[in-house]
């Protein structure tokens, strides 16, 4: 597959010709190119989506949210198609891709598109003094910025609501997993989307994201994506006054009270630990226990975690694909190896996997991973390890249980297991996370704003908040 930049409504390759590998990580083989974009392309796009912003910005909302879903219909129409090109960039099991992403994808689309028709502003009459009003306008061009882990599913999050209220967008998916957004742009090119108004630009972070979020000609820069690199954008954003948001690392706590349904609880955690590899930014990576229901639960849900058959992404009975690259699936191993020099007891997995099948013999593994013994302290309990690793701890009171939850400077989301309403209530109030779930995990109306505090990001995504992230209000004030 020859992926090419999508610039004013054409595919055309990277100006200075120069090409990334883009490879299968359950084969470990290359499979494909994609361009490594430089600023001159970045300039390229921005050029195009600056020229295209007045006439889409005048759109009647009717007419832009019609384009979005015609999209959305697109992605439904092509679905498989897309599925297997996200399994084969990322390596998560294509029943994964089927299920969640891909519907998600178009989800979005369809969500925006109707959301914005009915956007609303204040209006206040101050009686003989006149009226208040506030205006929400599109601001220009959105420089959008994405992650591996759920390619498709956060790009098209960001791209939908940017364009539904009539922004024109120069978008970067990851250079781990280009080929949806690649895809994504055909269908806009079969959708008849007025060339300029959605730019896909390919290539690296410190090449093309770096080029887009320092170009002057781009106001506002949404991304998802490390808190390190977070904090590299905004070092560049801020002195330039771009309005800014960023969604970033976790290391999310999932508080599990003896009181809780139990087997429900068990089922949702396995999930809540290793779907998608553990490389959801919302997977909780520290499950705390409370001590007893502790041995009961350790033997059950090592039990049912090393049952999880880890296999070739393309098999119907696979629940844990590959790790999403060899950065990745290193940068794994070596917490492996931390976790075991911290003190840490490897109850199950723990270990690289290169049994899989004849297909994926190169490919890179990890088996499901259950570490105890670690205290709050401990790198291996602060650190983001983004892979298929959780570790146990115990504690014996509520106050206890929200302290080691708090204990971390993420702040992204968490998950409560009580059948006691009124601690579900007050737990949930007391953890520092932007989004909490209680006796279930990954559910979410769309309409209810998105994102971490502490080092897990800024800003809010999601429902009306993204819309009105991508606009300008002017506050205007009629004397009668
Ligand atoms: P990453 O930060 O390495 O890369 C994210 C994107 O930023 C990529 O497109 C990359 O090319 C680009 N980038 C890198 N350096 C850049 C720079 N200097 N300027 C502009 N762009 C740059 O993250 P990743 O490894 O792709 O994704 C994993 C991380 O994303 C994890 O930390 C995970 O928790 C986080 N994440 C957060 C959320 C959330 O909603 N909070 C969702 C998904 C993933």
């Amino acid at each position: 597959m020859k992926i090419l930049n999508y610039i004013n409504g054409s595919l055309v390759e990277p100006i200075g010709g120069d090409w990334l590998d883009n490879i299968n990580p359950a084969t470990g083989q290359k499979y494909g190119v994609l361009p490594d974009s430089r600023a001159v392309d970045i300039q390229e796009a921005v050029k195009a989506a600056s020229a295209a912003f007045p006439e889409w910005s005048a759109l009647t909302q009717a007419q832009r949210s019609n384009y979005l879903l015609k999209i959305a219909d697109l992605i439904e129409a092509n679905k498989d198609r897309l599925a297997l090109a996200e399994t084969n960039d990322n390596g998560k099991p294509l029943s994964l891709s089927q299920r969640m992403d891909i519907p998600r994808a178009a989800d979005n689309f369809r969500f925006y598109a109707t959301a914005a028709l009915h956007l609303h502003s204040e209006t206040y009459d101050m009686g003989e003094a006149g009226f208040n009003y506030v205006l929400n306008k599109p601001i220009g061009v959105a420089g959008l910025i994405s992650p591996w882990n759920l390619p498709l599913y956060l790009f098209t999050w960001k791209i939908a609501p940017a364009l539904a209220v009539g922004n024109t967008v120069v978008a970067k998916p990851s250079e781990i997993t280009p080929a949806t957004a690649f895809l994504l742009a055909e269908l806009a090119i079969e959708a008849e989307l007025p060339p300029g108004v959605l730019n896909i630009v390919f290539g690296t972070g410190v090449h093309a994201g770096q080029a887009l979020v320092e170009n002057p000609h781009v106001p506002v820069i949404s991304f998802t994506g490390g808190t390190e690199t977070g904090k590299t954008l905004a070092k560049t954003a801020a002195p330039m006054f771009k309005k800014l948001s960023l969604e970033l690392g976790g290391k999310n706590p999932n508080i599990i009270f003896a009181d809780c349904d139990y087997d429900l609880m068990l089922k949702t955690t396995v999930a809540s630990s290793f779907t998608n590899q553990g490389q959801i930014c919302l997977c909780g990576s520290r499950i705390l226990v409370e001590k007893s229901l502790y041995s009961r639960f350790l033997s059950d849900f090592s039990q049912q975690v090393s049952a999880m058959k880890v296999g070739d992404p393309l098999e119907k009975e696979t629940r844990v694909g590959a790790i999403v690259s060899q950065a990745q699936y290193e940068k794994v191993l070596k917490y492996l190896s931390l976790a075991r020099e911290e003190g840490g007891k490897i109850e199950t997995g723990g270990k690289p996997l290169y049994d899989v099948n004849e297909r994926c013999a190169k490919g890179w593994f990890i088996a499901p991973t259950i570490i105890t013994g670690l205290g709050p302290e401990c790198r291996t309990n602060q650190e983001e390890i983004f892979g298929p690793v959780v570790t146990i701890q115990s504690f014996e009171t509520e106050e206890e249980a929200l302290t080691l939850a708090n204990d971390s400077k993420y702040g992204l989301s968490a998950t409560v297991w009580t059948n006691d309403l009124k601690r579900a209530h007050r737990v949930s109030a007391k953890i520092e996370s932007g989004i909490i779930w209680v006796n279930c995990w990954l559910v979410r109306d769309l309409r209810t704003p998105f994102g971490g505090m502490k080092a897990s990001g800024i800003g809010r995504e999601g429902g009306f908040e993204a819309l009105k992230f991508f606009t300008e209000t002017r506050n205007i004030c009629i004397q009668l």
